[in-house]
């Protein structure tokens, strides 16, 4: 059984769970031990107790663990990768991918702690001098999803640590295994006992126990709306800080004078890739008149001639849908979409395989309209609906009615348009002619309105949340 990193020492749970490989349900990856509320408790005080020094350690203490960190999944991406593709679904060469992201996360971070600086200003009084200076918040709970193992785990984790917080990380249920091996490697990479501590198990049980505590100072947090909004009650109540990235139900429209190979590009891998599951994924395609039915019978003749299989098979375009849970909903807001007078075009069908896995065929529903349910909630599946409109202004009206806010896309050879698009779209991040899914980590990363609350990730704007600033004066 893979055990909880507790203050340093490794711990069994109160018992263990099998994490199940979605493309093939017979295949046990491993057990991973499940904390319960006093583990999270001694995690918590782990990390109280771990802060009082690591607060204090050198830029080139938390540089050096987190080079080493980075240059070990670098090494081993491969291996990594295949272990994530194996617990989440998404196909090898996504995994790997997303393995190397993390790494170079971990880099970024690494060259960030020799980074932080601060401002002298004078005063206004006379001889005064002002310092204002960054520092560590303290505890910081980290919660994170399901549908990137390992790369938000890393763009948590990294920033928190190389700003000199101590962690309580929890991952989500279905994935612990990549969970397992950051903390795993970030240990042996020399972290002192405490600083980070992986408390694996129930988030209504542990997650809800990290939530209720005072003790914790800060608390980042990626997931649904519902679980977010439970997050920021319990931060409000403690007067913590705290970051939420939620949902999304992006945009991308198609404009008459797209490029249409580049806007199919674009939908398949947006909408479809990594089984749609990604927060970002273009799940409305809001498409003009004039090249709508172009646009629609090439999208379906590239969906099918995608491979629904398993992730780890060579070949296979499209993995399994993460659990049965999940797929149930993706098939439940197809026949909604339908219900509510959509037309399903391709695909939406549950497929058998080799393997027993979660195997769905990505979904093209059309002739929806902006009002149903499926343009209004997110699916979180390989499911995408085509919303008919007549030109740009109505375009860019029906891509911002939402509540979400998250990734917008265009897809246009008008510089005027693309122009406009990035001004006047309500979400927190605008691509032009490139899928709503797929960033730099070198950039802020986050959206507007219900997907997201609270400052920025990634990039150097990281450090919005990770630290606190001082203001000091001197007199002579
Ligand atoms: P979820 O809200 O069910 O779970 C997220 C995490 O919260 C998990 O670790 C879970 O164990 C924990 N949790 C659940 N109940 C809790 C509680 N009472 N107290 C504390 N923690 C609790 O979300 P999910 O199904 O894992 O992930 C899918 C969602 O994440 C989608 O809505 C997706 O859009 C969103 N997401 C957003 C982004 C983004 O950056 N905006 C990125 C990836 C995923």
């Amino acid at each position: 059984m893979k055990p909880l990193l507790i203050n340093g020492d490794w711990v069994d749970g109160a018992h263990g769970v099998e994490n199940i490989n979605p493309s093939d349900k017979s295949d046990v990856i491993d057990l991973y031990a499940q904390a319960g509320v006093s583990d999270m408790q001694d995690a918590i005080t782990a990390a109280q107790d771990a802060f009082k020094t690591w607060g204090f350690s050198t830029p080139q203490q938390r540089h050096d663990i987190l080079k080493a960190t980075g240059d070990e999944i670098m090494v081993r991406r491969e291996e990594i990768g295949t272990l994530l593709s194996r617990e989440e679904g998404k196909i090898r060469a996504e995994g790997i991918a997303e393995t190397t992201r993390a790494a170079q996360i971990f880099h970024f971070f690494a060259g960030e702690a020799l980074r932080l600086n601060g401002d002298v200003v004078p005063s206004v009084r006379p001889g005064v001098s002002v310092e204002i200076t960054r520092e560590p918040v303290g505890v910081v709970g980290i919660i994170a999803p399901w549908n990137f193992p390992i790369a938000i785990p890393a763009w948590k984790i990294a920033p928190a640590i190389c700003y000199g917080n101590t962690v309580v990380f929890k991952p989500a249920e279905l994935v612990p295994g990549c969970a397992w091996e950051i903390a795993d490697i970030l240990h042996r990479a020399g972290l002192p006992a405490g600083v980070l501590n992986l408390v694996m198990g129930q988030g209504s049980v542990v997650g809800q126990a990290m939530l209720d505590d005072p003790r914790v100072d800060a608390i980042s947090f990626t997931g649904s709306q519902a679980t977010g909004a439970r997050v920021a009650d319990a931060c409000i109540k403690n007067m913590r800080k705290f970051q939420l990235e939620m949902g999304g139900k992006n945009p991308l429209v198609v404009l008459d004078d797209a490029d249409l190979d580049v806007a199919l590009d674009c939908a398949v891998n947006g909408a479809f890739f990594s089984t749609g599951q990604r927060c970002t994924a273009s799940s409305r395609l809001v498409v003009t008149e004039g090249i709508h039915n172009r646009f629609v019978e090439a999208l379906i003749d590239r969906l099918r001639a995608l491979k629904v299989d398993n992730a780890l098979k060579e070949g296979t375009d499209i993995g399994p849908v993460v659990d049965a849970t999940q797929l149930a909903q993706d098939c439940d807001y197809i026949d909604v979409a339908r219900a509510q007078g959509g037309n399903l075009r391709s695909g939406g069908a549950r497929v058998a395989r080799e393997t027993d896995g979660f195997f769905l065929e990505p979904a093209l529903i059309t002739d929806t309209t902006p009002d149903m349910r499926i343009n209004r909630e997110e699916v979180f599946g390989p499911v995408a609906s085509v919303i008919r409109v007549r030109e740009y202004d109505e375009a860019l009206h029906v891509a911002n009615d939402t509540e979400f806010g998250l990734s917008a896309g265009i897809c246009t050879t008008s510089l005027k348009f693309s122009s406009d698009f990035k001004r006047k779209s309500e979400a927190g991040m605008v691509m032009v002619n490139l899928p709503t899914a797929g960033v730099d980590y070198h950039v802020p990363f986050g959206g507007r309105k219900k997907s997201s609350y609270g400052s920025r990730e990634q990039g150097s704007y990281a450090k919005e949340f990770f630290t606190i600033v001082k203001t000091a004066y001197t007199a002579p």
